[in-house]
């Protein structure tokens, strides 16, 4: 096939690739099939945008390979280093010419089959498709932190997804162009377009194992992805804890001032020095989490005012 990339496609497929050297080959053996099936369907034309978020394995020269075996639908972005799967989803944002547009991930945990599903959502007018994943095949630790992640986000924020992990969702243009606009340098996408959606709906989705290699997301890395969720969308946080920090001054005011009338009723006593050693400890603790707290706030502030940019494209592979 020699027919170069449609101008305005009706469907953009986002796909971030970040070391997937093992996998890609059996994505393009599902993804491609899946799609072209489906523009037959339902007579649309489609693109796929790969973005390779700088991998250090052979994963950059696949997806080169892919755009000249199929450069009527594949438009390949390649990032000078690694910048994290949703800067790596914000520059297929750029470079995606769709009018909706569905991410998912390159590791087959999102079957490619389902994308019809997300289409048909989206081609009846709905500019926002969540997802939740059926019958999610991940460890039990990441189904158990993502479950109080969920409830967490749910009671600090406005934003209402049963399942906010799952990466295989549909954006209208507008939303994508608003989430664009945001330019911010730490954000969780699917959230982040959630808060600009008019009509959205929420379908279950089948989820499967990594088809190869292991999760790029390392327990620190999770944690930090956590506090981008909790930080861009809720100062709830600073603000539960100034009224911590109040009941704890009051308890430890009302501490000292029985310890003062104890020392002229009773007279000086050293008894109870250990539970006053954990009381301080305790209330150390407190001031360091809370401490810690405003840094990831104020980290942000200084990573977004330095107006740095949020990735950089080494070179876009596409025929036109
Ligand atoms: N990914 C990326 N940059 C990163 C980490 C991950 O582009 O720094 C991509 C990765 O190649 C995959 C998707 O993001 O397509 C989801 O990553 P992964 O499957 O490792 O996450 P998990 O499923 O464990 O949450
Ligand atoms: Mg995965």
């Amino acid at each position: 096939m020699t027919a170069n990339l449609v101008a305005n496609p009706t469907l953009s497929i986002v796909i971030p690739v970040y070391n997937e050297e093992d996998g890609l080959k059996a994505l393009f053996d599902r993804l491609y099939p899946a799609l072209d099936a489906l523009a037959a369907k339902r007579k649309i034309s489609y693109e796929i945008v790969f973005v390779n978020d700088g991998s250090k394995d052979r994963s950059a020269g696949i997806l080169s390979k892919q755009v000249e075996l199929r450069p009527d639908v594949t438009r390949a972005v390649l990032f000078h280093s690694n910048f994290g799967q949703h800067m790596a989803i914000m520059a297929g944002f750029e470079y995606a010419k769709g009018e909706h547009i569905i991410t998912l991930d390159a590791d087959l945990q999102n079957p490619p089959e389902e994308i019809d599903v997300l289409t048909e959502q989206l081609l009846k007018g709905h500019d926002y498709v969540g997802t939740i994943r059926a019958d999610r095949r991940d460890s039990f630790f990441r189904k158990f932190a993502s479950r109080a992640m969920n409830r967490l986000r749910e009671n600090i924020t406005r934003i209402t997804m049963t399942d906010q992990g799952c990466m295989l969702r549909g954006y209208s243009r507008r939303i994508v162009d608003l989430v664009r606009q945001c330019d911010e340098s730490n954000t969780f996408i699917p959230a982040l377009a959630y808060t600009f959606s008019a009509n959205p709906v929420e379908i279950t989705v089948k989820h499967e194992e990594r088809f190869a290699g292991e999760s790029k997301y390392s327990l620190y890395q999770l944690i930090r992805l956590n506090f981008d969720l909790v930080t861009g969308f809720s100062v709830m946080p600073l603000q539960i804890f100034s009224i911590l920090g109040m009941l704890l001054s009051l308890a430890a005011g009302s501490l000292f001032v029985y310890l003062l009338v104890r020392r002229f009723v009773l007279g000086a006593e050293v008894e109870g020095v250990f539970t006053l050693f954990a009381l301080t400890f305790f209330l150390i603790g407190v001031m360091l989490f809370g401490l810690g707290l405003l840094g990831e706030y104020i980290g942000r502030i200084y990573q977004q005012i330095r107006k740095r940019p949020r990735y950089v494209v080494q070179t876009v592979l596409e025929k036109k």
